[in-house]
């Protein structure tokens, strides 16, 4: 059994086969033949093996002519391997005894070969592990041929292994197929992260090396909410895989019999609790629990989902069909925050390759620079409002210059509309994301020019403390508790209460239940969270007094570090809400 630990973005638990995209996105399309099939694989393996082999010694004749016969032999030794009657015969007896594809099988043998010459620790021996790797891609090249699916192929559940999985791959995802899915890499709230909890897919990042131990086929468990991926489990670990499941259906009962409750304080106070959405199919994700309206409606996904630009049509339905969800509340229609890992190749030449892209030209900058495609998305927005409570939303304003420059674009797009006589709705209130430190600290300042605040504390945390967000060597230092975060969104609370300008935390913190007494007891009402996340946001809120809420945040407030603010505030719910944490 192999046992791995990462960062668990997106919960629940569930078990398949197991789907290897390598590094080279070599798929291993089935493990086991039919019995009867297996001659006819073992000869398939072996006109794969008689392949692997031309290609080896081609290269051993070029290399030998061209860099000198000691070159050669590297290539001679992949033969030898190649020919090597034990090698061939455990791979064989696979097929036979286990009826395993040819495909798994050579992986299964080549892998626990390299992983023993790994363990030797040394140099030597570790780099005829990449000899054997070579020799593993060279023969499934020669066996998946054609046969090599793509991942919006599938036909048959699966569990996804990947180094990573950008925010498209991700998007794209066929749900009906892939059960969970696990990456090497990744943070918190990397836009991947997002997007698994916005499918709704259990999901795992950030778990380390993981993929050159897996042949694929393996029965894997992801578990979303631990974070833990264990690839052939053993009886133990399937039991446990069992009872889990149990719980989750007894607590995910309880939760939805929350769902027509209001999100009120046990002393009567309401607190707006919005739903954050990429997509418009999941305003039903936010409608089935009982969501406050969409506190966040991250657009920039349309791109993401089309090969080529949305016109302006594309925005205006997508957009009716999520205002025409929400009759009374309010949906906030975030501008278009291309840009850093959200830049489709349908806009690809727009934004310039930056040596730090999340620093460079995203967002907003990307919008002012770009004003056809900014222009078009504000005129669907305005045309939308017509059919209820829309909001525009600015995200990563960082000067008062940028927030000015925005919005008088709007006004030219109001005048054009009324110029052309198409209906549209001219008082649309205008808001900003907090989620770049300068905001927080001119928070004052932007207040008097505002309808809103929505605090991006995502990136309002990497900008903060210099921590990437998508990258986990540093998510000891990428901490939503952070006495500097902590600060930040005190500032920007102040500011609003002082002007009389509402603010929402929007981001990923505010799904996570523990920061929730901390936020309400630093005055916040209103919440825009994961969807998933709303039924349980609910039992916390209904479970906690204002005073309570606002003794916790006091006490938050005078930690030092980030880990003794958040074990606080763990020790804290888990009094709260015994029964929350699955
Ligand atoms: C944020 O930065 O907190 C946020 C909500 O925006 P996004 O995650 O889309 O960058
Ligand atoms: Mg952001």
């Amino acid at each position: 059994m192999l046992q791995k630990r990462g960062i668990a973005v997106s919960p629940g638990v569930v078990q398949g086969p197991a789907l290897v995209l390598g590094l080279e996105d070599f798929r291993i399309p089935q493990q086991f033949v039919s019995v009867d099939a297996v001659d006819t694989e073992i000869a398939r393996l072996h006109l794969a093996l008689e392949a692997a082999g031309r290609d080896i010694s081609e290269n051993e004749q070029l290399a030998a002519d061209q860099l000198g016969k000691q070159y050669g032999a590297i290539f001679a030794a992949h033969r030898q391997m190649l020919q090597d009657p034990k090698l061939v015969g455990e791979v064989e007896e696979l097929i036979r005894e286990k009826t395993y594809s040819p495909e798994f099988a050579t992986c299964s043998v080549l892998r626990r070969y390299a992983n023993i010459f790994r363990s030797l620790g040394n140099p030597y021996m570790a780099e005829r592990a990449a000899d054997i790797r070579d020799l593993e891609k060279r023969i499934l090249h020669h066996l998946l041929g054609e046969r090599r699916e793509e991942l919006m192929q599938l036909t048959a559940p699966v569990v996804v292994l990947a180094h990573n999985l950008t925010p498209s791959e991700t998007a794209r995802l066929d749900k009906k197929y892939v059960l969970g899915f696990a990456t090497e890499i990744g943070g918190h709230t990397s836009h991947t992260a997002i997007l698994a909890g916005a499918l709704e897919i259990p999901a795992v990042v950030g778990v380390g090396n993981l993929v050159a131990d897996v042949a694929g086929g393996e029965t894997t468990i992801i578990d979303g909410t631990r974070g833990e991926v264990l690839v052939d489990p053993d009886e133990a670990a399937l039991a446990k895989y069992r009872d889990s499941v149990k719980r989750s259906q007894s607590v995910a009962r309880r939760l939805q019999s929350l769902r027509s409750l209001r999100a009120e304080t046990r002393d009567g106070t309401r607190i707006q609790l919005m739903g954050n959405i990429e997509f418009p199919e999941e305003v039903e994700h936010c409608t089935g629990r009982g969501a406050d309206g969409i506190g966040l409606y991250r657009t920039e996904f349309l791109y993401l989902e089309k090969d080529r630009e949305p016109t302006e049509e594309d925005h205006y339905d997508a957009y009716c069909q999520v205002v025409g969800a929400f009759e009374s509340q309010s949906v906030i229609i975030r501008t278009l925050d291309l840009g850093a890992d959200k830049i489709p190749t349908a806009i690809g030449n727009v934004a310039p390759i930056a040596t730090n892209p999340v620093l460079s030209l995203r967002s907003i900058r990307l919008s002012l620079q770009n004003l056809p495609l900014f222009k078009t998305q504000l005129r669907a927005i305005l045309r939308s409002a017509v059919l209820g409570d829309v909001r525009i939303m600015f995200p990563l304003i960082a000067t008062l210059l940028e927030l000015r420059q925005a919005k008088m674009i709007v006004s030219d797009v109001i005048e054009d509309l009324e110029e052309a006589g198409v209906p549209f709705r001219r008082d649309v209130p205008i808001g900003m994301m907090v989620e770049v430190p300068s905001a927080a600290m001119m928070a004052e300042e932007f207040a008097r020019e505002v309808d809103f605040f929505s605090i991006g504390t995502n990136d309002l945390i990497q900008y903060t403390l210099a921590a990437d967000r998508s990258d986990q060597n540093v998510s000891n230092l990428y901490r939503p508790g952070d006495p500097s975060i902590l600060r930040l969104i005190r500032r920007v609370v102040t500011a609003g209460r002082n002007h009389s300008v509402p603010v929402t935390v929007c981001g990923q913190m505010s799904s996570d239940p523990k920061f929730i007494p901390l936020l309400v007891g630093m005055g916040l009402r209103q919440l825009s969270v994961t969807p998933h996340a709303i039924p349980e946001l609910k039992d916390v809120i209904r479970s906690i007094t204002i005073s309570q809420a606002e003794a916790i945040a006091a006490h938050a407030e005078t930690l030092d570090v980030a880990r003794d603010v958040e074990n606080y505030l763990r020790s804290e719910i888990d009094r709260i809400c015994p029964e929350l944490v699955i």
